[in-house]
């Protein structure tokens, strides 16, 4: 007899995992709480939609079991990623690695699940969401329930994504789900999100890019350390080199421990290059005042804002300094040192780090404590560095769980 699959979420995961179980000859339903699929998937890689990376490795994932997250990504990896949506029509970029549809409309990608959902005949049933689901263990089937409906499936696939971008559908109702179902949960923090630091005078080098490397310290010890542009708001730090370690630096702040983040805005210097730089630089004193001495270091506004933090005024001659202050801004181009206060919210976050704990999922994405019962996506405990390593989890554990689910 035909297999009855529910899945509950249609974002990446769900899809993938309804396309797969569906081609497997189950008789597949998708339960979506937004009113259509896939409306995160939309906003991806700025509309352009990154979708994987061929630099995938497990080391690009934080999770607290590195291990399986790496046996799973080796079952579907980037290029089956490649072949699964070449399959479906898909003309794929790669931009240094960065894999993106080769219209860079992230709408495309999309367009070919939902083509294919519709081809394979998988019913799609917007505006439910799933707030319980009951194991028969008589019947061995789950009766799903959204709103006053309830559905009856043979296996279900929990697929509900995290916290983060909740506009997008992912309110966690999947870790409620999970939990209802006796799983464990590892606490979440927003990740992928820019930081908020306790320096007021940010607001003077707002909107300031630059080229740094950032180190991250807790109890004076260096946790991380990512190099790439660095763009400073009025209330902290942004870009892609503070997304990579906000889960860090969150996870931390949540043990109440302090955080702080050294920049080094001059990254390509030694100690050693840059006390010579020093040395040739002091020829330039002559007939400068502070801030035409300093010209042409950094960013102007950057340059103005150690000259003050050194206790100069930037209109007196440079031989009137103390040679301890022109040491101390030369010292805050290389180790400017900044405390983070918290990051912003799941609103501006790009994913949500932590989620069911995987020591209880198989390596085909079923739940160890209740058989029939599988698990995409987000919802896990499985985050990944920007650069397209989501959405491989997303395809990588949705075509696991929709084999399983469709074999069960
Ligand atoms: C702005 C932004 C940009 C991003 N850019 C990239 C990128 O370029 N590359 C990359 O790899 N990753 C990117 N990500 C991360 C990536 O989009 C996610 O990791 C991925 O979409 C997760 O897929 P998912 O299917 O697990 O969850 P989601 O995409 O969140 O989908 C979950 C779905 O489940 C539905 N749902 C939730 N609860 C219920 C319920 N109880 N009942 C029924 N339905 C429910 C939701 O409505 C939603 O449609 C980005 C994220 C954001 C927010």
């Amino acid at each position: 007899m035909e297999k009855t699959v529910g899945i509950i979420g249609g974002g990446a995961a769900g899809m993938m995992a309804a396309i797969t179980a569906a081609r497997q000859g189950a008789c597949v339903t998708v339960l979506e709480g937004g009113e259509r699929l896939g409306k995160k998937l939309l906003s991806t890689g700025n509309g352009r939609c990154n979708l994987g990376n061929l630099a995938l490795d497990a080391n690009q994932y934080y999770g607290s079991n590195t291990k399986w997250i790496s046996k799973v990504l080796k079952r579907f990896d980037v290029y089956d990623t490649i072949r699964f949506f070449q399959g479906l029509g898909l003309i794929i970029k790669d931009k240094n690695g960065y894999l993106y549809p080769a219209c860079e409309q992230a709408a495309a990608v999309l367009d070919v699940l939902r083509i294919e959902l519709r081809a394979l005949g998988v019913r799609v049933l917007c505006n439910q969401r799933v707030s319980k689901i009951c194991r028969n263990e008589a019947a061995g089937r789950f009766l799903v329930t959204a709103g006053e409906e309830s559905l009856s499936f043979d296996s279900v696939v929990i697929a509900c994504g995290g916290k983060a971008a909740p506009k997008t559908g992912s309110d966690g109702s999947g870790y409620m789900l999970a939990k209802q179902l006796g799983h464990k949960l590892i606490p979440n923090v927003p990740a992928l999100v820019q930081l908020k630091c306790g320096e007021s005078y940010l607001k003077a080098v707002a909107g300031v890019r630059a080229d740094a490397e950032i180190s991250v310290f807790s109890r004076g010890e260096c946790v991380a350390k990512q190099r790439g542009e660095l763009q400073l708001t009025d209330y902290g730090i942004s870009g892609i080199v503070v997304f990579q370690i906000s889960r860090i630096a969150n996870y931390i702040l949540r043990e109440q421990e302090e955080v702080q983040v050294v920049v080094n805005l001059l990254p390509d210097y030694t100690e050693e290059d840059f006390g010579q730089l020093c040395i040739i630089r002091s020829l330039l004193k002559e007939g400068r005042n502070v801030e035409e001495f300093f010209t042409g270091l950094l960013h102007k506004k950057l340059m103005m804002l150690f000259i003050k933090m050194a206790g100069l005024k930037p209109d007196i001659p440079v031989e009137d300094a103390k040679e301890g202050q022109l040491k101390q801004v030369y010292e805050l181009c290389r180790n400017w040192r900044l405390h983070v206060t918290g990051s912003n919210s799941y609103d501006n976050a790009q994913v949500c780090a932590g989620g069911v704990d995987t020591a209880q999922i198989t390596e085909n994405m079923e739940s160890g404590l209740v058989p029939g019962v599988y698990f995409a996506g987000e919802v896990m405990d499985v985050d990944g560095k920007c650069g397209g390593y989501n959405l491989q989890w997303a395809w990588s554990s949705g075509y696991l769980a929709g084999i399983g689910a469709a074999e069960k």
